[in-house]
């Protein structure tokens, strides 16, 4: 097949913008190295394709969020998470302290508000506090460990393999994590959080901080691209009406404040996060990820949204597009 190699043509030639700058504000992710970069696909029908560092492990950060919301969405319904996370673009910072007027509702589930109120939603009925060796510190008790081990559940069935948290990059965030609490103690008061504030913030955090490589994510996307059905194990991960919700609110809020210009450009549903990974979906088709440390001004990786750039006009995957 030619698509190995079209598929590395796109990563090299990319690799030529060395502008941007690694997110600093985990100590983690700033020693990361610069240089690492891949691309994958997977079709819907379970063969895939990548280039570059595709054993390359990063943690997930902000694309663990569309996966968790169509997890939540299955857990307790769609009604139910509507009632506490809306489906506006918020035009805003993905940490931005700010909630609806009058329902006090995050905007979305891409932007953090959203994100961590969803963590709280997904349901630990009958699940074992996650037993992986995590370190006892604060704020990880025994419903933290339940909900992370429901949701590194649930992102292991998107992936088709068991994942792994990366605890040193969790401490890390955490330690610094006083905007993160300062947006869960705001969700907590106008009561779309319960409990301890504080635990919201750790279980979300360690949900950011789960291991993957671009083949992961490839697979994870294919299968919101199928509707729910894992490409290769054959799983119904999350039902279609989720996936299909969660593709949604992808399209409108994806890209943090950049996501009106890449629909506009680039025309495929998609998230992004702060260790420099990038999916897309094609619905029906094929997942897309990405990953490229340096950030653009946005958060978004520089040489991702340029590798997006170019596969979306080589292959006329924009999904605005007559043609
Ligand atoms: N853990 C990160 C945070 O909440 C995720 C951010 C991201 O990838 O956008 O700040």
């Amino acid at each position: 097949s030619p698509i190995p190699d079209y598929l590395l043509e796109v990563l090299e030639s990319c690799a030529q913008d060395r502008s941007g700058e690694l997110a600093d504000y985990i100590p983690e992710l700033a020693s990361a190295d610069a240089d690492r970069h891949a691309l994958a696909l997977g079709t819907t029908d379970g063969v895939s394709y990548s280039a570059g560092d595709a054993e390359a492990q990063f943690t997930i950060q902000s694309v663990s969020k569309p996966f968790v919301y169509a997890l939540a969405i299955d857990d307790i319904g769609l009604e139910a998470v509507r009632a506490r996370v809306g489906v506006e673009p918020s035009g805003e910072a993905f940490n931005e302290l700010s909630l609806e007027g009058g329902t006090g509702r995050p905007l979305n589930p891409m932007i953090n508000a959203g994100a961590i109120a969803t963590h709280q939603l997904v349901s630990t009925e009958g699940c074992e506090p996650l037993d992986d060796g995590a370190p006892e510190r604060l704020a990880r008790t025994e419903s933290v460990r339940a909900r992370t081990g429901r949701v590194l559940a649930g992102l292991s069935a998107f992936a088709g393999r068991e994942l792994h948290i990366d605890y040193s990059v969790a401490e890390s965030e955490f330690e610094e994590s006083y905007r993160n609490r300062a947006i869960a103690n705001m969700l907590r008061t106008h009561d779309i959080i319960g409990g301890e504030p504080t635990e919201a913030v750790r279980g979300y955090i360690d949900q950011c901080a789960v291991l993957v490589t671009v083949r992961d994510l490839a697979l994870m996307a294919a299968t919101l691209a199928g509707g729910g059905v894992h490409p290769v194990t054959g799983t119904q991960v999350v039902s279609a009406a989720a996936a299909r919700q969660t593709l949604s609110v992808m399209a409108t809020c994806g890209m943090y404040d950049g996501s009106g210009r890449w629909l506009a450009r680039i025309g495929i549903p998609a998230k992004s996060g702060v260790s420099g990974a990038i999916i897309g979906v094609l619905p029906g088709q094929v997942g897309i990820a990405s990953f490229a440390p340096r950030l653009d001004s946005e958060g978004n990786s520089v040489q991702g949204v340029e590798m997006f750039e170019r596969l979306s006009q080589d292959m006329g995957l924009h999904l605005m597009s007559a043609e």
